[in-house]
C-alpha cells in the first residue's frame, strides 16, 4: 500500500484556541494548514470542532500577522529588526531600569492563559530574571470569580475544578453564550443535549437573544425578549 503524500498525511495535534484543548487533525503544505478536522479518536472532544479551530490557518497566515518584530523610529515609523536585536535590546532596557529602580518597578504580563500555555515557559525565566513579584495573565482577568467560588467550596482557592456542564440537570448561563464562545466541552453539542432533554434544564439569563437564549428552555432577557427559545 502506498502511503500519502505528504500534503495529505492527517497529523495529530490539540487545539490551543481555548481551556478546552480540543484534539484535531491536520493537512500542512508549505507553511498552511490546507485542511482541518476534529479528532474523533481524542477521549474528551471526540471529533468535536468549533469554528475557531477551523479558521487556525487564517490565525497563523493572515496577511497583517507581523513576520518579524518591529522598532518604532523616532518619527513614529516602524523599521523590521531581527529577533537578535529585538532580544538584546529589550534586554538592555530591562536591565537599567531594574538596576536604576529594583525588580518591584517591572511587572510582567502574560505566559500563558486560557489553553496556551506555552509562553508560561519562558515567562518564569523572565519573571526570575527582572526580579518582579507582580505577574499578570489573562487568568487574573477571568477566573477571579472561579478562584473565590472554590475557596467558599472547598476551602482553598487553588483547589481548581473545571465545570461539569455536560452532565448537569440544571444549567444556568449568565451573560454568556458558549454557542459561539465555547470554553465548555463541546459546547454546540452539549446545549443542545441539554435543551432537548425534558428531564435537564437549560437557564440563559441574558439581555440579549444570543444563539444560547434562543435554544434555552428558559431566557431570563430583557422585558419583550424572555420566552422559550
Ligand atoms: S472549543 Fe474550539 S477553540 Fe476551544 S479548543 Fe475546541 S476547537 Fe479549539
Amino acid at each position: 500500500m502506498s502511503r500519502p503524500a505528504s500534503a495529505e498525511r492527517w497529523h495529530a495535534t490539540a487545539c490551543i484556541l481555548c481551556s478546552r484543548n480540543c484534539g484535531i487533525e491536520v493537512q500542512l503544505a508549505e507553511g498552511h494548514l490546507t485542511r482541518i478536522r476534529g479528532d474523533a479518536g481524542h477521549p474528551l472532544s471526540e471529533g468535536y470542532l468549533c469554528q475557531k479551530a477551523a479558521r487556525l490557518d487564517h490565525y497563523q497566515n493572515h496577511a497583517d500577522r507581523l513576520s518579524s518584530p518591529l522598532r518604532r523610529s523616532p518619527d513614529g515609523s516602524y523599521e523590521a529588526i531581527s529577533w537578535e536585536v529585538a532580544v538584546c535590546e529589550i534586554a538592555d532596557r530591562l536591565l537599567t531600569i531594574r538596576h536604576a529602580h529594583g525588580g518591584r518597578a517591572l511587572a510582567y504580563y502574560g505566559g500563558g492563559g486560557q489553553g496556551n500555555h506555552l509562553g508560561g515557559v519562558y515567562g518564569r525565566g523572565l519573571v526570575e530574571a527582572m526580579r518582579t513579584r507582580y505577574h499578570y495573565s489573562a487568568l487574573a482577568q477571568e477566573k477571579t470569580g472561579d478562584f473565590w467560588v472554590n475557596g467558599r467550596l472547598f476551602g482553598r482557592q487553588t483547589c481548581h475544578v473545571a465545570e461539569a456542564v455536560e452532565q448537569a440537570e440544571v444549567v444556568v448561563l449568565m451573560g454568556t453564550n458558549p454557542w459561539q464562545a465555547h470554553g465548555i466541552r463541546n459546547a454546540r453539542d452539549t446545549l443542545r443535549a441539554i435543551s432537548q432533554d425534558p428531564a435537564r434544564t437549560l437557564i440563559v439569563v441574558d439581555p440579549r437573544r444570543t444563539e444560547s437564549a434562543a435554544m434555552a428552555n428558559v431566557h431570563l432577557g430583557r422585558r419583550g425578549t424572555s420566552g422559550p427559545g
